[in-house]
């Protein structure tokens, strides 16, 4: 059942006209195993696993499929998750928010608006001004440092 529910939220968000559009198999030779399972296929990254849950440096965080700008470190704060958290992407046209019922769960999901790659979740409990967290995959972005 829960197979049935998830190819039914793929097949959803794959129906949506990206600029970005690649076949699965153009993707899977652009990304590493970790990010096409994490962006093409909603996957999600152990906590603590990633590269910039714990990332403090000045800098702006891109899609690692597509290169669009998503969220820059002045929204970014220590949610305490594991996973790096935003309380405000970059712009409200950076990324797409949907309804997420897989696994039993409400939840939003947070998609690049350029490439349709999946990138976490938004939650309604984090800090001020926004009160939102929003909850990314490390593999599902790209780190540019601040010059
Ligand atoms: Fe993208």
């Amino acid at each position: 059942m829960i197979g049935l529910v998830f190819l039914f939220a793929v097949g959803s968000a794959q129906s949506i006209k990206f600029a970005v559009n690649k076949t699965d198999a153009e993707w899977k030779k652009q990304l590493s195993p970790e990010a096409y399972e994490v962006t093409r296929q909603e996957g999600t990254e152990a906590a603590y696993s990633g590269a910039y849950w714990d990332n403090h440096k000045k800098g702006i965080y891109v899609c690692a499929c597509c290169g669009q700008e998503l969220f820059t470190s002045d929204t970014k704060f220590d949610s305490g998750t594991g996973w790096p958290s935003f309380w405000q992407p970059i712009n409200k046209k950076a990324v797409l928010e949907q309804a997420d019922n897989s696994f039993g769960m409400d939840r939003t999901k947070v998609t690049c608006s350029r490439c349709g790659a999946h990138l976490g979740h938004v939650f309604n409990d984090g800090p001020k001004p926004t009160g939102l967290r929003y909850c990314m995959n490390s593999v599902a972005l790209r780190f540019i440092p601040a010059k």
